[in-house]
């Protein structure tokens, strides 16, 4: 991507948003030359990909049922819709980022626990437990001082 103010041809993204009708990305860009910055904006021709289970059926992925179960692993807790908003488009973001058609399950799984990390403890172990379908208390203890790290 050339500079529009000096044409050099070397210049960097630093900050990628997708549109709220998912339809564009949004990039701004800092001129390694001029240093001055500009915004692009790209159509979206990539679909979300694919999710794949672990029994190898395919689904379309939808953002409902994204939503659903982060809902349900923060229930009651003191989280704004906007922070599960946000965590949801970052989730899309980085599906749409990699480019794959198809993903597995457990790579979407990996991005909700990521984002939940991020936002409540609880809830993260909440998704943990299930997801991961710990067996015994042991494990439990193991992710709640893995939480506790940080
Ligand atoms: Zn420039």
């Amino acid at each position: 991507m050339k500079c529009p103010y000096c044409h050099h041809g070397d210049t960097q993204v630093i900050d990628t948003r997708i549109s709220e009708e998912g339809d564009t990305i949004r990039r701004r860009r800092r001129c390694a030359s001029c240093d001055k910055r500009f915004t692009t904006y790209e159509r979206i021709e990539l679909a979300m990909p694919v999710i794949v289970k672990k029994n190898g059926s395919r689904s379309e992925y939808e953002s409902s049922k994204l939503r659903a179960s982060l809902m349900l692993a923060l229930r009651k807790r003191p989280v704004s819709a906007e922070a599960v908003d946000t965590a949801i488009q970052r989730i899309e973001e980085k599906l749409l980022a990699s480019g794959e058609r198809e993903v597995v399950s457990g790579h979407l799984g990996e991005l909700v626990m990521r984002e939940l990390k991020r936002l409540d403890k609880i809830a993260y172990i909440r998704f943990a437990s299930v997801y991961k379908s710990f067996e015994d208390v042991s494990e439990f203890v193991e992710a709640i001082q893995e939480v506790k790290k940080k």
